[in-house]
């Protein structure tokens, strides 16, 4: 990337539960070399999850000490479970002009955009609630309480959507992951992330 830009973009991909948010990011990093921050949970680890590749995963006091500390720019308690994003994660990638994604529930979008005004809000949804409901059945890591709690927030979680940039609708994998990529693209090219100063060095003007 030029060194005329002025930091790195941040992407927030959020949405409901059992969308694909977490089957996009993996395609994004695999295709095209994304970095997706590694959030801290208190929930225990799926079957295949590694720790500090999928997650960071913490037990609740070790949590709840980075909590006191600060240390998040956002966290959320998510189905019983802590989820956070570290502050320093984040702000490194951005200062080092890296782009960097969250992959991050609803209630955290909304902290984050007290933060972070530029960065990219992209809301996923999926195709039809119907499909939503197969698709966290399919994955079959849920008991049924935990399908449920999950399943009755889709529709609260909804109404969110207004506070975001983009809807990407999830019908297809590989043409949500292009409109993503596309979207980021896009905005990478946006005036008011060019540093005048340093425009003005680089073009000997
Ligand atoms: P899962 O347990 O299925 O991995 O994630 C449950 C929910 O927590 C998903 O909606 C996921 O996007 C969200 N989530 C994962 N990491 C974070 C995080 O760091 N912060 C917040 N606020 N939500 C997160």
């Amino acid at each position: 990337m030029s060194d005329i830009y002025n930091e790195g973009l941040l992407i927030v991909i959020s949405g409901p539960s059992g969308v694909g948010k977490g089957t996009i990011c993996k395609e994004l990093m695999k295709r095209y070399d994304y970095n997706v921050s590694i959030s801290a949970t208190t929930r225990s680890p799926r079957e295949g999850e590694v720790d500090g590749v999928n997650y960071h995963f913490l037990d609740k006091k070790s949590f709840e000490e980075k909590l006191s500390n600060n240390e998040f720019l956002e966290y959320a308690q998510v189905y019983g479970n802590y989820y956070g994003t570290l502050k320093q994660s984040v702000e490194n990638e951005i200062h080092n002009g890296k782009n960097i994604i969250l992959e991050i529930d609803i209630q955290g979008t909304l902290q984050v955009q007290k933060v972070y005004k530029n960065a990219i809000y992209i809301f996923l949804l999926p195709p039809s609630i119907n499909e939503l409901k197969n698709r966290i059945l399919k994955r079959g890591s849920e008991t049924e309480s935990s399908f449920n709690l999950r399943f009755s927030s889709v529709s609260e979680e909804l109404k969110y959507m207004n506070s975001y940039d983009y809807a990407v609708i999830n019908d297809d994998i590989d043409k949500a992951v292009e409109k993503i990529h596309n979207i980021i693209n896009t905005e990478m090219n946006r005036i008011s992330r060019i540093n005048l100063d340093k425009f003005l060095e680089e073009y000997s003007f």
